[in-house]
């Protein structure tokens, strides 16, 4: 299952306590892909989600808010490449009419695309959220580029849930894609935030697993970039010096050195992968890591000049 499932499967049983919050998780889950047929004294509210943990809650919160009860139905047709398409359908009797308005109170004719008393309470937010995510929720894995978007038919409504997302200090982005509106978080600590926000914990820890494992190796890679450079530098200076001082040999011109210089001469020929530390070491009055390369710098320059005299 990809981790996107992961998160609705979660999410699915996320079951809100209060009715506050249940109307509004409820409230989003229908926005959009609900429809009312008019059918016999009343109405049939008709609902479309593309698996069956979503159309069980969606069954579940009509019947324990409203105490509807609702039929579900699965049609297999080929939808966005998903085979099964469920169908929640209840039956609300004219003297329930209420509920309609409660749930969407035509939201296009009042320019508004959700109903703002259900969304007074940050726990109503949170739950608003939720239903969202559900609907039409997706989210990358975490071992992958980071990216959470939701994805909307109605622009006003993508607006409406940018704002509501910005209450939780969560700054989505927006773009067209086709027909739709999609809102979007690219960044990882707001993509934690928003699993957070929606009570996806499970999802949340695994998410925050693998960032951590993440970072870990970006820094591991850092380190380890930085020591093969180091390296690098080191067997330059080193093949520069033993060259320098082969020339030097073979032009005859070791004893123009002092004692101690040729001493470090002929060990850094010997020993060519050695550090300047390694190196002092070996001296027969050894000397710090500091004071091995002062003495090197000291015997490259006194061999290139004693080259350079020998050249003119
Ligand atoms: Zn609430």
């Amino acid at each position: 299952m990809s981790f996107s499932n992961d998160v609705r499967y979660e999410l699915t049983r996320v079951m809100p306590e209060k009715d506050c919050c249940r109307k509004a998780e409820l409230s989003a889950l229908l926005a959009s892909s609900a429809r009312w047929v008019e059918a016999g004294d009343g109405s049939d509210l008709i609902v479309q989600a593309d698996n069956a943990a979503t159309a069980r809650k969606i069954y579940k919160l009509l019947k324990d808010v409203y105490g509807l009860q609702a039929a579900v139905s699965s049609e297999t047709k080929k939808y966005f490449g998903k085979n099964h398409i469920y169908e929640v359908s209840a039956h609300i009797d004219t003297e329930n009419e209420w509920i309609q308005q409660e749930l969407m109170p035509f939201p296009r004719a009042l320019g508004k695309p959700v109903a703002s008393s259900l969304l007074g309470k940050s726990c109503c937010k949170r739950a608003y959220l939720r239903g969202t995510f559900l609907s039409r929720g997706f989210v990358n894995r975490p071992e992958g580029d980071y990216h959470l978007e939701l994805t909307f038919n109605d622009e006003h409504l993508a607006a409406e849930v940018q704002k509501l997302l910005a209450r939780f200090e969560l700054h989505a982005h927006v773009f067209e894609r086709k027909n739709s509106t999609v809102v979007y978080i690219k960044e990882s600590e707001k993509i934690a935030d928003f699993l957070r926000v929606v009570g996806a914990s499970n999802a949340l820890l695994e998410f925050e697993n693998v960032r951590i494992i993440k970072s870990m190796r970006n820094n591991v890679n850092r380190q380890v970039n930085c020591e093969t450079a180091n390296l690098a530098k080191t067997i330059d200076a080193s093949l520069r010096q033993t060259d320098l001082i082969e020339a030097l040999i073979a032009r005859g011109g070791m004893e123009s050195l002092p004692s101690n210089l040729r001493e470090l001469a002929m060990l850094r020929i010997e020993y060519p992968d050695n550090s300047l530390q390694e190196l002092g070491e070996m001296l027969q009055v050894p000397l710090s890591k500091s004071g091995v390369a002062y003495r090197m710098r000291k015997l490259e320059r006194l061999a290139e000049e004693w080259m350079d005299s020998v050249d003119s």
